[in-house]
Order: C-alpha cells, then sequence, then structure tokens
C-alpha cells in the first residue's frame, strides 16, 4: 500500500513537537537575521532512543524559542499544517500550551493559533485543522485554571477551530487530582478532554483517578496494562487510544515494537488510532507511522481502514465533517481494491 496516498487522520500532534528540520530552519533565521552560526538542530531531534521520558520534555525548549512571537508562531502553524497536508493528512487536531512569553501574553499566543488555522483554511483546502490548547501539569493548577477560563472565552470567537482540551506535560511531579475541578468546567462548557495517561510506569492510581473522571480520548496508555483493574476499566469504557509507536520507542516508555499495546488494544478491538505526538522531534510523519505499524503487526488494507473510520469517529469533527471523511477515506480504499485486481 502506498502509505503516503492514504488519505489519513492524526489525532495527537503537539504544535511545537512538529517542525520539520525546513520549519526550524525558516523559524531560527527569522530570529537571528544576522547569525551565521551552524543551527543547533540536533538540540530538537532524539537521534537516539532515550532512557527517561524528563529528557524529552528538554527537546521542546528549543523549538519555545523560536516560537516566542506571534511572527513566528503564526509561520511555525502555517508551515506545520502544510506539512502535515503534503503527507496527505485530511483532518488534523492540533495541541498546544498557550504560554506568556517576552513578546506576547497567552492570549495573544492563543488568538496568533486560532488566526493562523483559520487564515490556512485558503491556503490548504484540502486539510480540516482543529485545535486543542493544551494544560501543561508542569505549569500548575492555578495557570491551567486560568488558562480553561481563557480556552472557554476564546471559544465564544472561534467555534469553529477550539474543539476541546488536552492535559499533557511531565507526569512526573504532578498531580492529576488537581487538575480535576478545572477540567470538569471545561466538560461543564462543552469541551471535548483528551489526555496523557499512563505514560509511565507505577502511576496505578493515577491512571483510575482518570478513567473515573473519563475522557473523550486518551494519548498514549502506555502502562493501562500494568493493572488488570485500570486495563479492564479501559476495555470497558471503550475510551479511543492515540497511539504514538515512534515517540514511545524514541522516549523510551516501550522498548521492543513487538511489545507496542497497539497490539493488544487491536487483538482487544479496542478503538485506537495511528498519531505522529511529534513528527520534528522523532523524525518521523503519520505515513511512515502507518507504514511501520502495518508491517509490525501485519496489518491488512481493511485493518487500515477501519483504523482510519475509527479515528474519525473519535476525532471532534462536526457530524457533517466526519461523514465527508469517511466517504473520502471508504472511496480510497474501493478504488485501490479496484486497480488492485485489474493488476
Ligand atoms: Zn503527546
Amino acid at each position: 500500500m502506498d502509505f503516503r496516498r492514504l488519505p489519513k487522520i492524526e489525532l495527537h500532534a503537539h504544535l511545537n513537537g512538529s517542525l520539520s528540520n525546513a520549519n526550524i530552519l525558516e523559524l531560527y533565521f527569522l530570529k537571528y537575521p544576522k547569525k551565521d552560526e551552524e543551527i543547533n538542530a540536533k538540540a530538537y531531534k532524539v537521534e537516539k532512543n532515550l532512557k527517561k521520558l524528563t529528557e524529552c520534555f528538554i527537546k521542546f525548549k528549543y523549538a519555545h524559542e523560536l516560537t516566542d512571537c506571534p511572527e513566528r508562531l503564526a509561520r511555525a502553524t502555517e508551515n506545520v499544517i502544510r506539512d502535515f497536508s503534503a503527507d496527505n493528512v485530511v483532518y488534523l487536531e492540533l495541541r498546544t500550551t498557550p504560554r506568556a512569553t517576552e513578546y506576547m501574553t497567552k492570549e495573544i499566543y492563543l488568538k496568533t493559533v486560532c488566526e493562523t488555522i483559520r487564515k490556512c483554511r485558503e491556503i490548504f483546502p484540502e486539510i480540516i485543522v482543529k485545535l486543542l490548547p493544551s494544560i501543561d501539569r508542569s505549569y500548575g493548577v492555578k495557570n491551567a485554571s486560568e488558562t480553561i477560563d481563557m480556552i472557554i472565552e476564546f471559544r465564544e470567537n472561534f467555534p469553529d477551530v477550539i474543539v476541546g482540551v488536552d492535559v499533557s506535560g511531565n507526569p512526573i511531579g504532578t498531580e492529576f487530582r488537581k487538575f480535576r475541578d478545572c477540567l470538569q468546567k471545561a466538560r461543564n462548557a462543552g469541551l471535548k478532554i483528551a489526555v496523557h495517561c499512563a505514560e509511565t510506569k507505577g502511576t496505578v492510581d493515577e491512571n483510575m483517578e482518570m478513567l473515573d473522571f473519563g475522557m473523550e480520548r486518551m494519548g498514549h496508555g502506555t502502562f493501562m496494562n500494568e493493572s488488570p483493574e485500570t486495563w479492564n476499566k479501559l476495555l470497558e469504557k471503550k475510551i479511543f487510544v492515540e497511539c504514538c509507536i515512534s515517540s514511545n520507542l524514541k522516549c523510551g516508555t516501550v522498548v521492543d515494537i513487538d511489545q507496542h499495546h497497539i497490539k493488544k488494544l487491536l487483538d482487544a478491538d479496542h478503538p485506537v488510532g495511528i498519531c505522529t505526538d511529534d513528527f520534528g522531534v522523532f523524525d518521523t510523519n503519520l505515513s511512515r507511522e502507518f507504514e511501520i505499524c502495518s508491517k509490525t503487526f501485519n496489518l491488512s488494507s481493511t485493518d487500515i481502514e477501519s483504523i482510519i473510520l475509527t479515528s474519525i469517529e473519535h476525532s471532534f469533527a462536526t457530524d457533517s465533517e466526519k461523514s465527508t471523511l469517511k466517504t473520502l477515506v471508504s472511496d480510497f480504499f474501493t478504488e485501490t481494491e479496484q486497480a488492485e485486481n485489474f493488476t
């Protein structure tokens, strides 16, 4: 199968982790036009598999320095959308933590990303893009609460862009339970919730708290099978799991690709999607992730079609967008099948 031609759905992509080499280069020269020193792009990439998840979070500082003003943030966003569209991603949910910098407030950050997503509809009409502003756990509860209030307010003006909230950031040293109240507020306001869950070992109690709180989608869920209680509850609740294979391998949370939990979830007929997480940092793209998954687990064309249709169903798109996307994907598989029957 030609995975590049395949119309794909990306439901787990962080803006600052999705900067391609060309995007980094462009942003770097916008920021430092007179500097001719060598760009330290290696500081952004995960070149070999890491030992600890914490090491991975350090990588984002590099991108954050380049997207610290509205102009470069807008350029970065546009370039990321361009890159996903070039990889034939037809529906993209981007996530990013609104943050204040020397040159902009959190409000300006969020406004810039929302406006750029809208602008890109004309430039890249082949891709539908939505936004999940993120709550970064490491920024603390007060910051999260302020961000949620801001997101709810912004959605009034950008209901076509902001569709939910993502909970992310370094899980080590923070407690999910402290964020429950503000997340409940977001839920009451009608926002969908996606939570990074079970990214590291030994968080069984927190995983259970997250499952009890509930969410529309789960990021990673790598160690959900550490306890039969959390595993069974996940299956019972049928919460869609966003699987990011290269990210897990490079962050060292999954050591052997054959043991990746996507296999166990697929065998249990559980809803999953294939995602990139941070294609720039992990040097991949969604086509490659589909190819890796397909080859490792011997997926059939029907399996791949089913994964994409399930992703559409669990996306935060409108019903009419879902229907259009499903037709597009089904038509692709019908045409591919017909062409293969001819040859
Ligand atoms: Zn993520």
